[in-house]
C-alpha cells in the first residue's frame, strides 16, 4: 500500500544499484567520521531505493559509495547500522540468499543464527543489536559488501534461478 499517496510528496529519490561485474563491489569502505546532511540523504534514499526494490538490506557500496552504512528492514523495522562491528555471532542457519546486486539469482548460504553487533546509529551515538534468524543473515549479508564480498562467494551449490524458485515454492 504504498501508492496511494503519491503525489503528496516529492520525488522519490532512488539511487542506481551497482550490479556484479562493477568493481566499486569488490572495494572496501570507510568508516563514517561524522553526519552530514549528505550522508543523511543518502541513508534516506537507501531506504526509498530498497522499498522500491522490496528488499530487505541495502549496503552503501551498492548505490556506489564506499562508506561504511546499511540498512536493513525485515518485517517493517527500519535499522540504520553505521560503522558495524560484529562482536559476537553463534549458531548456524542455512537458507537462501538473494541480493540487489545479483539480479535474479539466489543460492544457499550458511550463515550465523544469532549476532551481537555494535555500530553508530545516525546520531552517530554507539548502539549494540543482538539479531537472530533473517535478521542476522541480512546484517551479515550487508556487512560483508562492507568489506568487499559478495554472497556468491560462499554460495554452497549453484546460484539458482530466482524466478524457478518462486515457481518451485
Ligand atoms: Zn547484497
Amino acid at each position: 500500500m504504498k501508492t496511494v499517496e503519491r503525489g503528496k510528496f516529492k520525488k522519490m529519490a532512488l539511487r542506481q544499484i551497482r550490479t556484479i561485474g562493477d568493481e566499486i563491489l569488490t572495494k572496501k569502505s570507510k568508516d563514517v567520521k561524522e553526519m552530514t546532511p549528505r550522508l543523511k540523504e543518502l541513508i534516506k534514499d537507501m531506504f526509498e531505493t530498497l522499498y522500491d526494490l522490496n528488499g530487505v538490506g541495502l549496503a552503501a557500496p551498492q548505490v556506489g559509495i564506499l562508506k561504511k552504512i546499511i540498512v536493513v528492514d525485515v518485517e517493517d523495522e527500519p535499522h540504520v547500522l553505521i560503522n558495524p562491528e560484529l562482536l559476537e555471532s553463534s549458531g548456524e542457519q542455512t537458507g537462501t540468499e538473494g541480493c540487489l546486486s545479483v539480479p535474479g539469482k539466489c543460492g544457499t548460504v550458511t550463515r550465523p543464527n544469532h549476532i551481537k553487533v555494535r555500530f553508530k546509529n545516525e546520531d552517530m551515538e554507539t548502539e549494540e543489536m543482538e539479531a537472530t534468524e533473517l535478521m542476522a543473515r541480512a546484517i551479515c549479508h550487508e556487512m560483508d559488501h562492507l568489506v568487499g564480498e559478495l554472497y556468491v562467494e560462499k554460495v554452497e551449490g549453484p546460484l539458482r534461478d530466482q524466478e524457478e524458485e518462486e515457481e518451485a515454492s
